[in-house]
């Protein structure tokens, strides 16, 4: 009797021809994040992924629940076809699950494999009452049973439970690259991490402005890419140094239009590293109407900027939704560290909610943007932050 990890995906199992394409970047994501373990090995077969890990099951557990695309990761044994190893293979399966007592549970078995000599009622029934009379304060219930052991009789019988929810969503490096302008704020991690989940290769921009940001702002964004590192492996951030601009625009700009410029100017420059990397969309952490500058006026004065497509996973969420994900994938400590950020640093006393774009162009009547960026792109540091987990 082997003991495995079975690990089911759901939207994969939707993907027509190119079903196997996310199959196989799922699997190299596991293997990826599994290959410390010595004695790892990872199959295929019907529509399931079968992970054997050794004796390290705890740690593995954590590591896979943060690979995207997984709907559960669950306990299981794979037996030979023989009732007699099934039961056994099961009451062990429950006696491993955790505390049962006062649970329900039900068998529910499937026999693809016509040649095992009991039909499937027979089996979830034989194997119910082996559990029933091995262990105490367990009962049936088929209709809404707290536990189901399936039984799967195939080549071999594989018998699992669902147990540990995976993140679902697509396995990363499936849908292509973004950028994703990322502050030390609460949102734009979020707005990287859920665009990750979509299977989407994230890099970061981070526009640095020392010293009216400190370094420690800096060190904010490095630990929130090696806290999405964890789910994809790896980040590249980069690093872009912001402070000239931040200069030139408290000299040039009116005030009130300060946010609004520095956020389009944050596309210009994002775009062009987007081109060079080969990422086809931006991302923010934008949410209509959570401050000034995130009006839907606000919003399409930036757009306009950039003929890439904006990612703002956020835009309808509110800030509770926003702070419980922050929390949930271990961004919100970091974010809310108390060092300021560029925004916070030149935030005008008042500014302009519902700017047009005439008279945002009327304002930046001064800017050379093209030089400004120019000489933003000469001035990025470049870090891999990759994810020894992964
Ligand atoms: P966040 O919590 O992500 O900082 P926010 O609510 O503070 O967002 P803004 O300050 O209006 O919102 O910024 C909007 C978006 O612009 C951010 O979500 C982020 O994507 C981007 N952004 C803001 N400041 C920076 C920065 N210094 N570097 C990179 N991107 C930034
Ligand atoms: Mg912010």
């Amino acid at each position: 009797m082997d003991k495995v990890f079975l690990i089911s995906y759901s939207e994969i199992g939707l993907k027509g021809g190119n079903r196997s394409f996310f199959e196989n970047t799922l699997i190299r994501n596991i293997k990826k994040t599994l290959r410390k373990f010595p004695d790892v090995s990872v199959e295929r077969t019907h529509g399931r992924i079968y992970v054997s890990v050794g004796t390290n099951t705890n740690e593995a557990i954590e590591r896979l629940s943060k690979v995207f695309g997984i709907a559960y990761i669950s306990p299981a044994f794979v037996t030979g076809l023989d009732l007699v190893q099934a039961k056994s293979a099961s009451l062990k399966l429950i006696k491993e699950y955790g505390d049962y007592t006062d649970k329900t549970f039900k068998v529910e078995t499937r026999r693809p494999n016509k040649s095992f000599p009991y039909i499937s009622p027979e089996v979830s029934r034989e194997v119910g009452a082996y559990i029933l009379s091995n262990t105490d304060g367990l009962e049936v219930d088929v209709k809404n049973p707290e536990i189901l052991i399936n039984i799967e009789i195939r080549e071999k019988i594989y018998i699992y439970i669902n147990k540990t929810p995976g993140l679902r969503g697509l396995p990363v490096g499936t849908s292509g690259k973004a950028l994703l302008l990322l502050s030390g704020g609460i949102d734009s991690p979020v707005a990287g991490w859920m665009t990750m989940r979509r299977g989407v290769e994230v890099s970061a921009i981070y526009y640095h402005s020392f010293p009216f940001t400190s370094d420690r702002a800096k060190q904010k964004v490095i630990d929130l890419c090696k806290v999405l590192s964890e789910y994809s492996g790896s980040v590249k951030l980069f690093i872009v140094n912001f402070t000239d601009i931040l200069k030139v625009l408290n000299k040039d700009i009116p005030s009130k239009y300060l946010t609004i410029s520095m956020r389009r100017l944050m596309m210009k420059i994002a775009e062009q590293i987007a081109i060079q990397e080969g990422a086809l969309s931006l991302i923010t952490g934008e949410s209509i109407g959570q401050v000034a500058s995130q009006t839907l006026e606000g919003i399409s004065v930036s757009d306009v900027v950039t003929k890439l497509p904006i990612i703002r996973p956020l835009i309808a969420l509110d800030k509770e939704e926003i702070m419980d994900i922050a929390h949930n994938i271990g961004t919100y400590n970091i974010s809310t560290r108390p060092y300021e950020d560029c925004c916070t640093v030149f935030v005008p006393k008042h500014p302009k909610t519902r700017p047009n774009i005439d008279e945002v162009e009327t304002a930046e009547i001064k800017l050379d943007h093209d030089e400004l960026v120019k000489n933003a792109l000469s001035d990025i540091e470049i870090m891999n932050i990759s994810n020894d987990n992964f």
